[in-house]
């Protein structure tokens, strides 16, 4: 293995600092920057502003690597849905959703997930270890590199594998280049990092100079409820993260979202709504209700349609804010975790290139 350092996934700092080191001065940094987060490009040959000289004295020192694209496949309704493979070999999955106003982009911050929610695929994999800074920008780079070139604005979801903020250094570090007008460039509105709530990290993203919107993974309306279908209710019960989130300070354009997955027999009854509605009634924020990706693995059932619209009805009655997720690319399993666990059966088609 190569065992010079990624240059990409530094941070401006750090890049000032590398290149100074080798008695560059310290707008070069900023240069190469703006190279592999804006312009993105693959090489640092492609660098061109740059001095042979510096370009090679950066090539002795560092690659230039995005994470390896194991397999994509697309659905009939443009989703594709990618599975990288990383230098340790460990597996993650990022997804690309286009829609008619805008195109979204999934990522995940770790390799597995060790909160074990019981409807959510990843949990059940198990847990492997966090993502490095380059494999989560790593993501958004290839995804909008092979995407469609369209006059379009991006927005990105970091609600794919694993949970952000038990990644919170490596998850907030590549925050701030995606947001970035010289890295990423993406409006942070635009930019949702989603959590169960991991309390002590949620205060300390609240107090980062520039913040990202925000989801929270609610999925139940009492505290009895989210503990049987997320075990980490028992550390930072519902109250607590439901008063958090309405201190979070959201992005000028943006809104809290409470997620809710709706899972047959279980939580998708009208006393859940009518719960649900006396839990959100007067808060801030928005309700996003998604009906379960089902899978074999997984030991719910999705809810009836019948039973999503009453559900909905009830929050909307009550003046609450709320949107059903309509689900993508269900024929290419795009749903969290599951593109990983079938990595492990038979492959998926590939895309063809
Ligand atoms: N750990 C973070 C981010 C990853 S999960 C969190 O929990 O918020 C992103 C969202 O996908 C969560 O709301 C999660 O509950 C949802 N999800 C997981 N498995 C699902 C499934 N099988 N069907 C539908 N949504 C699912």
């Amino acid at each position: 293995m190569d065992a010079r350092t990624n240059l990409f996934g530094l941070s401006r700092e750090q890049l000032v600092a590398a290149l100074t080191a080798q008695g560059e001065p310290a707008y070069r940094g900023a240069q190469v920057y703006r190279w592999l987060y804006r312009k993105r490009v693959r090489a640092i040959a492609e660098m061109s502003d740059l001095p042979k000289p510096v370009r090679d004295g950066i090539h002795d020192a560092y690659v230039l690597r995005w994470p390896d694209v194991a397999e994509r496949s697309q659905s009939f309704d443009g989703t594709v849905k990618y599975l990288f493979r990383l230098q340790d070999g460990a597996t993650i999955e990022s997804v690309y959703i286009p829609e008619t106003s805008r195109r979204t982009i999934c990522i995940s911050t770790q390799a597995g997930c060790p909160l074990k929610c019981a409807f959510c695929l990843t949990g059940i994999a198990g847990y492997q270890r966090n993502l490095k800074v380059d494999e989560i920008l790593g993501q958004v780079a290839t995804v909008m590199a092979e995407a469609p070139a369209r006059d379009q604005g991006w927005n990105v979801v970091v609600m794919g594998m694993g949970e952000p903020l038990l990644n919170y250094d490596a998850t907030v570090a590549a925050l701030r280049v995606l947001m970035d007008p010289d890295g990423f460039g993406v409006v942070p509105k635009r930019l949702t990092l989603s959590t169960v709530g991991i309390l002590p990290a949620l205060e300390k993203l609240m107090k980062e100079p520039v913040r990202p919107n925000l989801a929270i993974s609610l999925h139940a309306p009492n505290a009895t409820l989210r503990r049987e279908l997320m075990p980490i209710e028992a550390k930072y019960p519902l109250p607590d993260v439901i008063e958090a989130a309405q201190r979070y300070p959201i992005p000028r354009g943006g809104a809290v979202t409470y997620e809710y997955v709706l899972l047959r027999g279980v939580n998708d009854q009208p006393a859940h709504a009518r719960d649900l509605v006396r839990l959100l009634k007067g808060r801030r924020g928005k309700v996003n209700l998604i009906p379960l990706n089902p899978a074999r693995e997984i030991p719910f059932g999705a809810p009836t349609p019948t039973a999503v619209d009453a559900f909905c009805r009830i929050l909307a009655d009550a003046r609450i804010m709320v949107s059903v997720r309509r689900p993508r690319g269900q024929d290419i399993l795009a749903a969290c975790g599951q593109l990983h666990l079938q990595d492990r059966a038979p492959a998926a088609a590939p895309l063809p290139s």
